[in-house]
């Protein structure tokens, strides 16, 4: 491919195959892909420059906000590296503040921004995670109960589209692309900033506590309490085996208060810091980006073994559902289960206000057993499938972010039928050749 017009045209980097940098400039989080070129677009400009020439091209447009997806680790294409349009800058009254971020911003770096100005946003819990692709896809994180989805809080946009126009979105201009762009993931063309409503947020109250023994009473405590919480309380659930160098083992709850408030915390945990399998507890107050992890990215030498799982939006945590997951860590040594609660703001937003599916969630719930060659064989797979979809099965949705498949077929289970067809005749209007396919794929028609 011919890059000389490209490179003529944009103020960025455009780097090659041949190029000094090219293994750093391919890998991303998740693995190294191989596209054919890489835009290191610096504008706006250059972000529609790549695009109409991956269109005049006939290339795959592989766009890579904070690279956690498997998106990026494909072959072919002209990957549009978002990362040089990062700021952040808060706007707006005081009373309503709104925070525009650049389309390749990791969540550190807004969280880094924002806690000067006492201000937060419901972003994800891992530091170097792409604005891009978690509020594209939905965004599930500390703040989901008090302040919804990271999409949710989504009030504009400017986005270049797959003719390399640049357009506004808000609720006035284009507000079906608003609509689309809160859960409906990268189909409709770059964004290259996006506009949150922000909350208030002096810190954080945060709280670790170490389970042992059984995780039946645990959980149903745990879905006890949260049936009935204060919305500023966020809860995760956690087993990990000793194999995962980025948790420490075992079985935790991790709490977060959406204020520095300590007692309210203490005070909203107290039934499960009674449990006998509650063992120790470990409280702080601090500011939100000290409680958001850093997570290694993946060794390109050391390909991480497949999962066999899944995740499920739950509507209904009952006993049924907690014994299957309780089942499932246990019959599988190198398993992890993780639970996050929902409810709250989450629960406000009407279902067919975006296309994220499930709003009627109060648990979201991931399990999945590493298949590691030699621990598992061939029907130890059938197996742990067959356990994993009564699982899901039982849920109300999934959600595409939580899952590193490319499958296709995949997009039609994350989304109602009506949210789906309103997607593509969306998607029909905006991107009818389908210049953005490599994500969770909505066909144009
Ligand atoms: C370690 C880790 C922790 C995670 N933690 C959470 C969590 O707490 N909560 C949660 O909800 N999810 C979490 N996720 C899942 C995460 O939301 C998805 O992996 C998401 O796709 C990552 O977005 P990204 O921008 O980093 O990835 P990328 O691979 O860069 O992008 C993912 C998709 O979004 C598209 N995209 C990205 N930016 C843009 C843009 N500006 N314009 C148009 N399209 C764009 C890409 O083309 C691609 O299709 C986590 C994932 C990992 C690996």
């Amino acid at each position: 491919m011919d890059l000389s017009a490209l490179r003529a045209a944009v103020s960025g980097s455009i780097i090659a195959a041949a190029d000094e940098g090219w293994d750093a400039a391919r890998a991303s989080h998740a693995g190294s892909g191989s596209p054919e070129a890489i835009v290191r677009v610096s504008s706006v400009d250059d972000v529609s420059e790549a695009v109409r020439f991956a269109v005049r091209q006939d290339r795959a447009v592989v766009v890579r906000g904070g690279g956690h997806s498997a998106w990026s680790t494909l072959a072919d294409g002209v990957m549009i590296d978002l990362a040089g349009l990062a700021d952040v800058e808060v706007v707006g009254a005081a009373t309503r503040p709104v925070v525009r971020i650049g389309g390749g911003a990791v969540w550190g770096e807004v969280a880094r921004a924002l806690a000067p100005h006492a201000l937060g946003l419901s972003s994800g819990d891992t530091a170097s995670v792409g604005v891009g692709g978690l509020t594209l896809g939905g965004g599930i994180g500390w703040m989901v109960r008090a302040w919804g989805l990271a999409a949710d809080q989504l009030v504009g946009a400017q986005l270049v589209t797959s003719s390399g126009a640049v357009v506004e979105v808000s609720e006035t201009e284009h507000p079906e692309l608003l609509w689309a762009l809160r859960g409906g993931g990268g189909n409709f063309g770059v964004v290259t900033r996006f506009d949150f409503a922000a909350h208030p947020l002096p810190g954080v109250a945060y709280a670790e506590l170490d389970v042992e023994g059984d995780a039946r009473p645990v959980l149903r405590a745990l879905r006890t309490l949260l049936s009935d919480a204060p919305r500023d309380l966020t809860v995760t659930y956690m087993d990990v085996p000793s194999m995962d160098p980025s948790a420490p083992a075992g079985k935790t709850i991790t709490a977060c208060w959406a204020g520095p408030d300590a007692d309210a915390l203490r005070a909203a945990l107290s039934p499960v810091l009674g449990l006998d399998e509650v063992r120790e507890a470990r409280l702080s107050v601090c500011a939100y980006p000290d409680i958001l992890l850093e997570q290694p990215a993946a060794d390109p030498d050391q390909p991480l073994p497949g999962f066999i799982g899944g995740n499920s939006l739950i509507a209904d945590l009952d006993d049924a559902v907690i014994d299957g997951l309780a089942a499932f860590r246990e019959s599988n040594d190198a398993s992890v289960l993780f639970l996050r609660s929902l409810g709250g703001a989450y629960a406000d937003v009407a279902p067919a206000a975006t296309p994220f599916p499930a709003r009627d969630a109060t648990w979201f719930v991931m399990a999945g057993a590493f298949d590691i060659p030699g621990l598992v064989d061939d029907d130890d797979r059938v197996r742990i499938s067959a356990d994993w979809d009564a699982i899901e099965a039982r849920g109300a949705g999934v959600y595409g972010n939580f899952t590193t498949t490319t499958d296709p077929t995949f997009v039609g289970r994350m989304y109602s039928a009506e949210a789906m067809a309103r997607l593509s005749s969306i998607k029909l209007r905006w991107d009818p050749q389908n210049v953005f396919s490599r994500n969770h794929n909505v066909v144009p028609f």
